[in-house]
């Protein structure tokens, strides 16, 4: 029991929800995905050549394929490679000469700013709003519904509601620093994957917190409209916290597999 208990502690403790990364060392996956993106940019690869697999990335490396894998889905993140089930990874696109991508901005960090300049907007904006916006905003709500009928969707709908919101604040300085925010999901991989996961362990966004706000902005209700958004993105953080928090139970479960298995072959010789 207590040897369980602190090896959940110590999965939690190496979450990069713990604190911003800034000058945190770089994770294993981080580290083997940037040997990956030079590997990329020296021509080792071109566009469309398949991947080393998975298995053999992890010996070459040295690192256990949960890494690897890790890796490869950063670097699908980043559109670098492709993932096609049953048949390998593929390169898709050789990285250029930008800097290294910068691992620095966690989707926790994303969403706090979020949390705090969309909510003070969507209060703004319950003063500012046209009734053409409202109409807008009710059909984003029924467009998100839609969206989440798709597991592959994008999630358009949720970003062009957000959008919508500070355009409504009438004040351009406001709306491009939502955008900026927005931006960040696809410029930090750091960012990019953890939304990714979340993506893939079903998160999708709730229409009901999405048409409490939209009431709000409805009613002219700047008070309200404050208190829907910040609790619609506090909702968002638990549930990104949860899909991190299973992501780590099975890859730990994946990394004992895999060491499971390569004891068992040398063993057998
Ligand atoms: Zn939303």
């Amino acid at each position: 029991m207590v040897r369980a208990k602190s090896a959940t502690r110590s999965a939690s403790d190496e979450s990069p929800f713990k604190n911003g990364a800034k000058g945190q060392p770089l994770r294993l996956y981080q580290k083997f995905a940037k040997i990956v993106i030079d590997e990329l940019r020296s021509g080792q690869y071109a566009v469309g050549d398949r991947m080393p697999a998975e298995r053999d990335l992890a010996k070459k490396f040295e690192v256990s394929r949960p890494v690897v894998r890790e890796a490869m889905l950063a670097l699908e993140v980043l559109g670098l490679i492709e993932v096609r089930v049953g048949s390998g990874s593929y390169v898709v696109r050789l990285s250029g000469k930008q800097k290294d991508p910068g691992f620095d901005v966690t989707a926790f960090e994303q969403l706090e700013a979020r949390m705090l300049f969309e909510s003070e907007a969507a209060a703004l904006a319950a003063s500012q709003i046209t009734d053409a916006e409202i109409g807008e905003l009710e059909s984003l709500v029924q467009a998100i519904r839609d969206e989440n009928r798709w597991s592959d969707s994008a999630q358009e709908a949720d970003m062009a509601f957000h959008l919508t919101i500070a355009r409504a604040t009438r004040n351009a300085v406001i709306e491009r620093t939502v955008e900026g925010l927005w931006q960040l999901r696809s410029t930090s991989p750091e960012c990019a994957l953890m939304l990714e996961k979340a993506r893939r362990a079903n998160v999708r966004p709730v229409v009901d917190e999405h048409t409490v706000i939209l009431e709000a902005l409805q009613a002219r209700d700047a008070q309200a409209a404050r208190t829907a958004m910040h609790e619609h993105l506090g909702a968002v953080i638990d549930h990104l916290l949860f899909a991190i928090e299973e992501q780590a139970v099975m890859d730990a479960r994946n990394s004992v597999t895999a060491t499971r298995e390569r004891f068992t072959q040398s063993i057998r010789g």
